[in-house]
C-alpha cells in the first residue's frame, strides 16, 4: 500500500496523523486473524447441510450477542457502530446466502467466506458509508471463522500497564471498549481520516496515525513515541526526550482547556469559530462545550436520513427552529451569533429516500446537493420556506447556503431565491469549477464555505472514504491549497466573508495558514474548537500569512506541515 512515506532515519515511521497529542509507552500488537492452523485443522465436509446452518446459526448469534452486550457498555459513535454490527451478523440475507452457498455444496468456512464476498461487493459498490462498512463485515466474518474453527475471537488483548496500541486496521467493536487510560495512543497500518479507528480515537482524545506503513513490523517490547500531530512514530526514542516532549504536550493541552474565546490572533484579527451541527441537540451541546460564536454549517440532510417522505414546511421549521434557537443573542466576545443552514446536501453518502434516485452510476459525481432541485425545484424551494419560517421565529441571524454548486449560473439563481425571503445567500466551495470561479460566485452571493472535504475529493479524484487514499484525500496537498487560497483571496478583494466548514479547519496549524490566506471564518466540530482557538491566539496574523506562504511553496502535504509548523512554533 503506497499511502505513506518512510522516514529516512532508521526507527521512525511515518503515517496520517488524525487525532493530536503526543504519547510514549510499550508496543501492544493487536492480533485481528484468526490463527491459520486453527483454520487448517478444521474439516467441515462431514457437517450435514442442516448441521452446517445449525451451526451457523448459533455462531452468528453468539457474535451478534458479543456485539451488543460491548455497544451498551459504549456510548455515542462506537455505541452506533456495535449495534449495526451486531444487525449485519445477524442479518438474514446473509444467512440466506451462506445457505444458498451451502446448497450449492461448499462446505461451512467457504459459504460463510462467499456469502461475505458477496455483501463486500455489494456494498463497495454502493460507495461512501456503506462502503465503509466493509471493515465491519471483515471483522464479522473473523469472529464467525474463529467460532467455527473453535477459536477465540480476535480482538485487542487487554493491556495490563499503559501502551501503544498497533494493529493492521481496527474493527468498531476493537475500538469500542478501549480504555483510554490503558491505551496511550493508536497507531495503524491501514485506514484513513474517516476510517472507524480514527473517529473513535477523536472521540476518546486518544492520540492517533493511520495509514503507517511498516507499523506491524515493530518489533514486539519496542517503546513507542507517537506524534498524532505530524504523524511521526519513533520506535525506541531516547526515553529522556520523550519524556519530556510527553510533558510539553500535557502543558499545552492544559492551556487549550482555559481558552473561552472569542477568536482572534494575538495581535486582535478576528477570526469566527463555529461549530458544524446536525440538529438541535448538537447545537445545544455545542453551545455548552465550547465557546462557539455561531454555526458555520448546519447539515440539515442529516435530520432525514430515516425518513421515507418529505416532511412538510412546517416540520422542517420546527428542526431548523431547535438549531437557531440554541445560538439566539451575543456569543464571546459580545459578537453577534449567526447561523448557516445548509440546504439538502443529500446523495452520494448520505442518500435521502425522499429526494435521490434509487441508482447511480457513480452517485459521488451524480445528482446530489444542489442539483436536486433541478429536477425537483419543489423541494428546495419548501426547503427555503421552511429556514425563513424558522429565522423569523427565532430572531437569529440566518445566512444559508447551497452545497456541490459547481456553476455560477447555479449559485445566482440560487442567491435570487434566498434573497427573495430576505436572507444571506452563499455557496459552497467544493467542487473545483467552483473555486477557480470565486471571483465570479462572489459577485451574485454574500459569502463563500470551503467544504475542504469534498473540495479534496473532486481535486485529487479520490474518495474520502477510500482507507487506502488518505495520503491523496488530505486538504494539505499542494493542489487543494491552491484552490483554497483562491477562494480565500476572491474572498479578500470582493470584502465578503470566505469561511472553510470542512475538516481542514478543524486542524489547529493548517487553520492557521488558511486564516493567513484570507479565511475569515473556521467551522468545525465542537471537540476542535478550543484547540483551533488557542493556536490562533498565540500567533500573530504575520505569522499565518507567513504559514500561509509556506503552505503553498512545499510541494507535498508531509513538507507543508512541517514548514507551516516552522513558522509557527519555531521548531
Ligand atoms: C465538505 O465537503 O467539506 C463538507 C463540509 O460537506 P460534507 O462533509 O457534509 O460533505
Ligand atoms: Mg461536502
Amino acid at each position: 500500500m503506497a499511502t505513506t512515506t518512510t522516514h529516512p532515519e532508521a526507527g521512525t515511521l511515518t503515517g496520517t496523523p488524525v487525532v493530536p497529542g503526543i504519547a510514549h509507552g510499550p508496543v501492544l500488537l493487536a492480533r485481528t486473524e484468526v490463527s491459520q492452523a486453527a483454520i487448517d485443522a478444521f474439516d467441515g465436509s462431514d457437517l450435514t447441510e442442516d448441521a452446517a446452518i445449525a451451526r451457523y446459526d448459533d455462531v452468528a448469534a453468539a457474535v451478534a450477542d458479543g456485539f451488543a452486550a460491548k455497544a451498551d457498555k459504549a456510548s455515542g459513535a462506537a455505541a452506533e457502530v456495535l449495534t449495526a454490527s451486531a444487525g449485519l451478523a445477524r442479518d438474514k440475507g446473509m444467512r440466506s446466502a451462506v445457505l444458498k452457498q451451502l446448497k450449492a455444496g461448499d462446505d461451512l468456512l467457504t459459504a460463510v467466506r462467499a456469502a461475505v464476498d458477496s455483501f463486500v461487493t455489494v456494498f463497495t459498490g454502493m460507495g461512501g458509508l456503506m462502503a465503509e462498512r466493509v471493515t465491519d463485515l471483515r471483522d464479522i466474518e473473523r469472529r464467525i471463522v474463529a467460532r467455527v474453527v473453535g477459536e477465540p475471537e480476535p480482538g485487542v488483548p487487554a493491556p495490563e500497564e499503559p501502551c501503544v496500541l498497533v494493529a493492521a486496521d481496527l474493527a468498531p467493536a476493537d475500538t469500542a471498549g478501549l480504555d483510554p487510560a490503558r491505551v496511550l495512543a493508536l497507531v495503524t497500518e491501514r485506514g484513513g481520516p474517516t476510517s472507524h479507528t480514527a473517529i473513535i480515537a477523536r472521540q476518546l482524545g486518544i492520540p492517533c496515525v493511520v495509514g503507517t506503513s511498516g507499523a506491524l513490523d515493530v518489533p514486539s517490547g519496542s517503546r513507542l513515541l507517537v506524534d498524532g500531530t505530524t504523524g511521526v512514530v519513533e520506535v525506541d526514542p531516547d526515553e529522556d526526550e520523550a519524556a519530556r516532549r510527553v510533558a510539553a504536550d500535557r502543558e499545552e493541552r492544559a492551556a487549550l482547556d482555559a481558552w473561552s474565546g472569542p477568536g482572534l490572533t494575538a495581535d486582535g484579527k478576528p477570526i469566527r469559530i463555529l461549530a458544524n451541527v446536525a440538529d438541535g441537540e448538537s447545537a445545544r451541546s455545542a453551545v455548552e462545550a465550547a465557546p462557539v460564536e455561531g454555526v458555520g454549517l448546519f447539515r440539515t440532510e442529516l435530520s432525514f436520513l430515516n425518513r421515507k417522505d418529505e416532511p412538510t414546511v412546517d416540520e422542517q421549521a420546527e428542526i431548523y427552529g431547535q438549531v437557531l434557537g440554541a445560538f439566539r443573542g451575543k456569543g464571546p466576545g459580545d459578537r453577534d451569533r449567526y447561523v448557516v443552514v445548509r440546504t439538502l446536501d443529500a446523495g452520494s453518502d448520505k442518500p435521502l429516500a425522499f429526494a435521490n434516485m434509487l441508482e447511480e452510476e457513480n452517485p459521488a459525481l451524480g445528482v446530489r446537493g444542489l442539483r436536486l432541485s433541478f429536477d425537483n425545484p419543489g423541494l428546495m424551494e419548501r426547503q427555503l420556506d421552511a429556514v425563513a419560517k424558522a429565522a423569523d421565529d427565532a430572531g437569529t441571524e440566518t445566512w444559508v447556503m447551497a452545497p456541490m454548486v459547481a456553476t455560477v449560473a447555479e449559485a445566482t439563481e440560487f442567491a435570487e431565491a434566498v434573497h427573495g425571503r430576505g436572507l444571506k445567500a452563499g455557496v459552497m466551495i467544493e467542487v473545483p469549477s467552483a473555486a477557480l470561479l470565486a471571483h465570479r460566485m462572489l459577485e451574485v452571493v454574500d459569502f463563500l464555505s470551503i467544504g475542504t472535504n469534498d473540495l479534496t475529493q473532486y481535486t485529487m479524484a479520490a474518495d474520502r472514504m477510500a482507507t487506502d487514499l488518505a495520503h491523496l484525500t488530505d486538504a494539505w496537498q499542494p493542489a487543494v491549497l491552491q484552490l483554497i487560497a483562491i477562494t480565500a483571496e476572491a474572498g479578500r478583494q470582493a470584502g465578503k466573508s470566505v469561511g472553510v466548514c470542512g475538516e481542514a479547519a478543524a486542524d489547529p496549524l493548517l487553520a492557521c495558514a488558511l486564516v493567513g490566506m484570507g479565511i475569515t471564518s473556521l467551522s468545525m466540530a465542537a471537540a476542535a474548537v478550543r484547540p483551533v482557538g488557542a493556536r490562533l491566539s498565540a500567533v500573530s496574523s504575520g505569522q499565518c500569512e507567513e504559514a500561509a506562504e509556506a503552505a503553498l511553496a512545499a510541494s507535498d502535504p508531509m513538507a507543508a506541515r512541517e514548514a507551516v509548523r516552522e513558522v509557527l512554533t519555531g521548531g
